[in-house]
């Protein structure tokens, strides 16, 4: 995560004032800008679908599905590709639940991400358990599970908790 060289000419970069890394020699500047994500709470009689991870980061511990925007995909397509890519479902999505901004824990250096978090109804209780999920599970309001991944997810839920009746 922590590039050394420019990636356009090959010069080595330098942290600047502001923070960025830019290049010694040309114009490049490697910004760092937060990844866009989409994520969904998804319901199905009133209780609320989690993943659980099989991969780091938070790898065990619950999740909201989602995942990162693929390049020129719209958050919308990400949020019902990756529903049916991770639990076998097919969703229609309600509306927008909110925009959130939250960290990604990575091995040498965090990185920021802006998830777009949708509302959904399952037409179906039925769940599989794909990709890199290990278990996929709907949860009542009052058991859901204490470990949380991700700071942005557990801003998302406890907002949830204020309509959810
Ligand atoms: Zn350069």
């Amino acid at each position: 995560m922590i590039y050394r060289f420019c990636s356009i000419c090959g010069k080595k970069l330098k942290k600047r004032q502001d923070g960025h890394l830019a290049c010694t020699s040309c114009q490049f500047v490697n910004y760092q800008n937060p990844r866009p994500t989409a994520t969904a709470l998804v319901l199905y009689k009133n209780k609320l679908l989690l993943t659980k991870r099989g991969r780091t980061p938070f790898k065990g511990w619950w999740d909201l599905p989602g995942g990162f925007v693929d390049r020129g995909e719209h958050p919308t397509k990400t949020a019902v590709r990756e529903l049916k890519e991770e639990t076998g479902l097919h969703i229609k999505l309600k509306k927008v639940f909110g925009i959130y901004t939250g960290t990604y824990p990575h091995k040498t250096e965090p990185f920021n991400i802006v998830t777009v978090v949708y509302l959904a109804n399952s037409p179906s209780r039925s769940l599989e358990a794909l990709d890199d999920v290990v278990d996929s599970k709907w949860f009542d309001r009052n058991s859901l599970p204490k470990k949380i991944a991700f700071d942005s997810n557990q801003k998302i839920v406890k907002d949830f908790l204020k309509i959810w009746n």
